[in-house]
């Protein structure tokens, strides 16, 4: 068996990997760099010269081969790798007409928690979102912020005592809606310094949040790991890490609780399950980060499927609530789309490979819409991180 074509396919918000085999198997990969897709799809290119030709079953020395032949590495590649990697996977899969986590070593659990994506430009509007999650039947909620993600046109200013005070409130709020049965998943998206996270992180400890997302920018693992140490709620990270040695100096920290590696950046489904095997060494959770596509989230439940230490699988909403960014429902893109199954679990497929094909109807009906930087100011004109 032979590589015949790979092919970038951008639909959407989302950069698909393609590769054919000279025996008519096609194998699907997706991503993760999503600011960045058009580097993706260059570095695809690169990839696509040396694949050519090549038997698609040697998986991770063609892995070894893209990832080592140059000394440059970041997101834009390692997406492309990560891509690249989840197709050869679903070749394989195919190949052998089993699903990828049979060819794993098998399922450790046959479906995979989930949480659910609660968005809102208004405090109401975030409380709503927990409690349509809850009449869903999901029993975690995620990309939960404290904060509002108020228009990026208008300027930011709060006092200290506000900013914080708020955010405990909110929190709060949140616990009564969801009551004692329905984890929640506090995302900070970077929005604090280390002080800030310690006093905001111990203020909400009361209200036994699952986890506490990226309190402090994720740059510096000496910093997480100091915030990790204050605080008597576990600590999520990991989203932007692209390598398993990335991880293993995060873990190594005592920065992290959670890791939440993203199949399609940290090298596929290969990285994804050594990185879970490092977690389950030091007893640390493994909650897959997921903001991307259907393809996406198939991939992630391959982990899911196979990780000892597997937690949660992160699930975007199909429609997100600012209307500006809808985006397609995952049975308009993909045939096999991993379903709810109204009690917040997810289905594993036995489909063979991956389980999920892109419709050919998808490429016409959502045309790529590439992002645009979007930068909030303070009201004193810095650039604040939201
Ligand atoms: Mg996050």
């Amino acid at each position: 068996m032979r590589i015949v074509k790979v092919e970038t396919i951008k639909l959407d918000r989302f950069l698909f990997v393609e590769i054919t085999t000279d025996n008519d198997i096609v194998g699907l990969g997706e991503s993760g760099a999503w600011a960045f897709l058009e580097a993706t799809a260059g570095a695809v290119e690169v990839f696509a010269e040396y694949l050519i030709g090549k038997d698609p079953r040697l998986i991770e020395h063609h892995w070894q081969s893209m990832y080592r032949w140059a000394h440059f590495r970041g997101s834009a590649i390692m997406g492309a790798l990560s891509a690249i990697d989840i197709a050869l996977w679903d070749i394989l899969g195919q190949h052998h007409n089993a699903p990828i986590h049979e060819l794993l070593g098998g399922k450790v659990r046959n479906k995979a928690r989930a949480y659910y994506h609660v968005f809102g430009r208004t405090k109401e509007e975030l409380y709503a979102g927990v409690k349509s999650a809850r009449e869903q039947g999901f029993t975690a909620v995620g990309h939960l912020t404290p904060f509002l993600d108020t228009p990026r046109e208008e300027p930011f200013f709060q006092s200290y005592a506000r900013k914080i005070g708020d955010a405990v409130e909110t929190v709060a709020r949140y616990r009564e809606i969801a009551g004692p049965d329905m984890d929640l998943c506090i995302e900070i998206h970077r929005r604090l310094t280390p002080y800030e996270a310690v006093q905001f992180g111990r203020a909400i400890e009361p209200y036994h949040p699952l986890f506490l997302e990226d309190p402090v920018t994720p740059d510096n693992f000496d910093e997480m790991g100091d915030v990790a140490a204050k605080l008597g709620i576990p600590i999520a990270t990991g989203e932007r890490l692209t390598t398993i040695w990335e991880f293993q100096m995060l873990i190594a920290r005592k920065a992290v609780q959670l890791v939440r590696p993203d199949i399609c950046l940290v090298g596929g489904i290969s990285g994804g399950r050594k990185i879970a095997a490092l977690a389950e060494a030091s007893h640390i959770g493994v909650v897959p980060h997921n903001p991307l596509s259907v393809v996406s989230t198939a991939a992630c439940l391959q982990i899911a499927a196979t990780s000892a230490t597997f937690v949660l699988q992160e699930l975007p909403a199909d429609t997100w609530s600012d209307v500006r960014d809808k985006r397609p429902a995952s049975d308009d893109m993909v045939e096999g789309a991993p379903t709810h199954d109204g009690a917040g679990f997810l289905s594993i497929s036995d489909a063979p490979g991956l389980g999920v094909k892109l419709k050919h109807s998808a490429r016409e009906r959502f045309p790529y819409r590439p992002r645009r930087i979007d930068t909030r100011l303070h009201i004193d004109g810095s650039v604040v991180d939201q």
